[in-house]
């Protein structure tokens, strides 16, 4: 494996120095449009250019970078992920996948390396979503899927959308020049921190995303009947605190019989008195899966299971769908592609699947899209323990940096295919 210690130090001391820009202070915060944003845009960009690349900011707020081909009619790779973090966040989550490509290019720069392909490099405005509270505006609007109802979305402190892309320095009205539909692009690559334990638990620096679980969210409403607790003989109850907890179990048993994974994240309940018997309980449910046959089937069970305990139990209960995204798969020949980049710089190649939702999930429609999962300390994201290792930085470049070879091997083989032809 070529050695990218140089380069890894690089990434990991960008991304420290990336981490101090935030409109917090005491902690990493930086949301769309901010002047956060556009700052980091710009160091960014100074990266890009030290790396031998032409740069520009997209008429959406994303930040690019392009190490040209020799062949000006190349079709484009595109590397990148988001520059935006939630409210006390941590520094890798996102900005890894945006300095990671940079430092690789460096190499390539260095070394005078060139391809016959052109390799972007694009740090997306909005992944998490923490400002207007809608996610993926970025990589949205380059798939070209900006709506022009987002204009009047509000922000906490009451700026719309609209506004806030003035304030940065950008018309709403050229919002849809960001999109590359139709633009030649050959793929788009995703790295990015694992924000799981899989990884580490196989001890291994990196791994092929199979997939982006697609979810689906409730509000689940259980109302039953209030009472004393101490009259009310057990056997006339209609609790509602027990039958929403026999339907979260039922929900783990169904995620565990169909492979899924399912939440039950929140619980409220009423009256909420110590004596009292609750006459209703309010839960979330959040089930994910790479398979949308496989997540609907579990939601049928579960949604047939709780049908008979509301009977049975004689409480009565109300759906309330909140989020539903379906399943993006990877392409399949970038994922074997990256595997057998993987194999050639890591001991083995290990295929997971990505349960959070990211920029690929939007770039798929766009272009065939494929992802690299890095580990990270105990899974921990969005949050400041989130860590990494330089030396897993290290391998992470060098599955990145073949993968990229040997794509441009298949080029050449094809440029000499077809002059044999001819
Ligand atoms: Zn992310």
């Amino acid at each position: 494996m070529l050695d990218f210690t140089s380069y890894a130090e690089q990434v990991y001391q960008r991304c420290d120095e990336l981490a101090e820009i935030s409109q917090d202070r005491q902690c990493l915060d930086r949301r769309y449009l901010t002047p956060q944003h556009i700052a980091a845009n710009q160091l960014v960009a100074k990266w890009c250019k030290e790396a031998g690349m032409n740069t520009w900011q997209d008429q959406a707020g994303n930040q690019w970078g392009c190490y040209a081909s020799d062949n000006r009619d190349a079709p484009a790779i595109v590397l990148g992920s988001h520059l935006d973090t939630v409210p006390n966040g941590g520094k890798y989550d996102g900005m890894l996948g945006v300095l990671l490509p940079i430092s690789l290019i460096q190499y390539f720069h260095d070394n005078n390396m060139k391809f016959p392909f052109h390799i972007e490099v694009v740090g997306f405005g909005d992944e998490e979503g923490t400002r207007f509270g809608s996610t993926l505006l970025g990589s949205q609007a380059v798939a070209g899927h900006w709506q022009d109802k987002w204009a009047s979305l509000m922000d906490s402190n009451e700026i719309c959308l609209g506004q806030a892309m003035r304030e940065a320095g950008l018309d709403i009205n050229q919002v849809h020049k960001a999109s590359k539909e139709g633009g030649n692009i050959e793929a788009f690559i995703e790295v990015h921190i694992e924000q799981g334990p899989v990884l580490e638990s196989k001890n291994l620096a990196v791994g092929v995303v199979t997939g982006i679980a697609g979810a689906q969210r409730f509000n689940i409403q259980v109302n039953g009947m209030a009472g004393h607790a101490g009259t009310v003989p057990m056997a006339m109850r209609q609790d509602a605190v027990n039958a929403a907890s026999e339907m979260a179990l039922c929900i783990e048993n169904a995620a565990l019989e169909f492979g899924v994974v399912a939440t039950v994240g929140k619980m409220n309940t009423l009256p909420g008195a110590v004596n009292v018997i609750a006459n209703k309980v309010e839960f979330s449910l959040d089930i994910r899966s790479e398979y949308d046959d496989l997540r609907n089937k579990a939601l049928a069970a579960i949604q047939e299971k709780i049908a008979e305990i509301e009977t049975r139990r004689q409480v009565s209960v109300k759906w309330n769908e909140t989020h539903s995204a379906d399943a993006v798969m990877c392409d399949e020949n970038l994922k074997e592609q990256l595997m057998q980049a993987t194999a050639q710089c890591q001991q083995s190649a290990f295929e997971l699947p990505s349960g959070a939702g990211h920029d690929a999930m939007a770039m798929a429609s766009l272009c065939p899209v494929a992802m690299l999962f890095m580990r990270c300390e105990k899974g921990i994201s969005h949050h400041p323990d989130e860590a990494i290792k330089a030396s897993d930085i290290d391998v992470t470049l060098a599955v990145l940096n073949q993968f990229l070879i040997n794509k441009s091997a298949m080029y050449d083989k094809v440029e000499y295919d077809n002059a044999l032809i001819a």
